[in-house]
């Protein structure tokens, strides 16, 4: 009797048919993830036109193209050497990241410009696109109100689907159950805070995809309404190293109130050009508290710590070493210059598009330039007519959201060779 009743629970009820059962909310995910559409789309056009395939120049996906700071280079290499010696051996390290390296953090990206956040407080990962994906694991499922802005990095929705925190895809693509926050030109794709309760928000500034910054004002609203809400901001600064206009926060954290309710992300990827390293790291404040289901506080950094050290046994050694470089003077002096490369990319592509009569956002404080497409056009069409014709290949923005339809993105991750031919197709495409 008692294996009676246990199969019935085990198999939800189903004795005859015991069988390994998926997790369903999978199957509620669009067809194609962004970028695996692309990567079809292009491959068709290059086996339809193998004469053409050799011109083709990617604008695509956000990865880096340039060569790493040779500062991480040489400490990678000395770090390979340390593997080499029984005394500078290195095994497995701390979870959360190696002293040094949370230091150089705390010290160089936020205590130097004023920000209080303590090494204890950053918790180092092989990249922040893990630990976005990763955050949904320690709030409870289907009980919050997750507000993400339209468009947006497909991560943070996909991932809420995939947990079951969302319902269906309607025909536009988006979840029914979330509760998406429009970005458009009129509010300069810097979404204002809903007159509806949320429990948990999204941001992104500088903005993958509109390139958009968000200033000090438009921060501490976010930061009152979460405080009002007893809500948690998501803030993903993958790109605060891209920041060029005086008084854009570089940081949640440089406003006040914060520490009460928000994690931030962080990576190497776009900053220090490690996409093909992986390294990347979470901040969450001591003070931050969520609810229990019988309305008690808990620290979050409590159960993030336990799902991390659960999971994740630690960025290598070796990338950690090149991370931690990037913050000696030469380093910063280096990534700034790659920095400086790809903004230059970034200013050519808006001027070019602009020379044409486009309407273009973005691509000052961020490696992305955000264009309206010409008269009207679909994105997806828009993309087909730039592949087909110009051999560019761009990211439509009906594959950030809904809002993102009439728009697309061309990133300024490339070489300046790549970049002043892209203008130069665009031009004769479009002018
Ligand atoms: C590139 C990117 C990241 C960083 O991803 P990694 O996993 O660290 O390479 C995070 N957020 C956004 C919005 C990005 O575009």
């Amino acid at each position: 009797m008692i294996s009676f009743s246990l199969q019935i629970r085990w198999g939800g009820g189903i004795i005859r048919c015991v069988m390994a059962r998926i997790n369903e909310h999978f199957l509620k995910l669009q067809a194609g993830y962004l970028f695996p559409e692309i990567g079809r789309r292009v491959a068709a056009f290059a086996a339809a036109h193998p004469e053409q395939a050799g011109q083709i120049i990617r604008c695509g996906i956000g990865d880096v193209t340039e060569p790493l700071p040779p500062v991480a280079i040489g400490a990678m290499h000395k770090a390979v050497d340390d593997q080499a010696a029984r005394e500078t051996f290195h095994g497995y390290g701390p979870e959360q990241g190696y002293d040094w390296l949370r230091e150089a953090i705390a010290q160089v990206s936020y205590r130097d410009r004023g920000v209080e956040v303590l090494p204890d407080e950053i918790y180092v990962s092989d990249g922040a696109k893990c630990d976005t994906g990763n955050i949904v694991d320690i709030f409870a499922r289907g009980e919050n109100v997750i507000a993400v802005p339209d468009p947006v990095y497909p991560v943070y929705v996909d991932t809420n689907v995939m947990a079951g925190n969302t319902g269906k895809a309607q025909a536009d693509g988006a979840y029914e159950g979330l509760l998406y926050l429009p970005c458009t030109p009129e509010n300069g794709f810097v979404p204002e805070p809903p007159k509806e309760h949320a429990d948990l928000v999204y941001l992104c500034f500088p903005n993958n995809p509109t390139g958009a910054v968000a200033t000090r004002e438009q921060l501490q609203a976010w930061v009152d309404y979460a405080l009002a809400n007893d809500a948690i901001l998501l803030y993903d600064g993958a790109y605060e190293a891209f920041i060029t206009e005086p008084g854009i926060p570089s940081s949640i954290f440089c406003i006040p109130g914060a520490r009460r309710c928000a994690i931030e992300f962080r990576s190497f990827s776009k900053q220090g050009g490690f996409t093909g390293v992986r390294c990347g790291y979470i901040v969450i404040p001591h003070e931050l508290r969520a609810k229990d289901a019988d309305g008690n506080d808990v620290a979050v950094e409590k159960l993030w710590s336990r799902r991390h050290t659960t999971k994740f046994n630690g960025a290598s050694y070796i990338v950690q070493r090149g991370a931690a470089a990037l913050f000696t003077p030469e380093g910063l002096q280096q990534t700034q210059a790659l920095i400086d490369h790809y903004l230059g990319n970034a200013k050519l592509l808006s001027e070019a598009c602009r020379s044409v009569g486009l309407r273009v956002w973005g691509g000052t404080n961020a490696p992305y330039v955000w264009v309206q497409t010409p008269d009207g056009m679909g994105s997806w069409d828009f993309f087909d007519k730039m592949l087909g014709e110009a051999h560019v290949v761009i990211t439509p923005g009906a594959g950030f959201g809904a809002h993102g339809e009439g728009f697309f993105r061309i990133s300024a991750f490339n070489s300046r060779e790549n970049v002043v031919e892209v203008c130069r197709r665009i031009t004769e495409l479009l002018g």
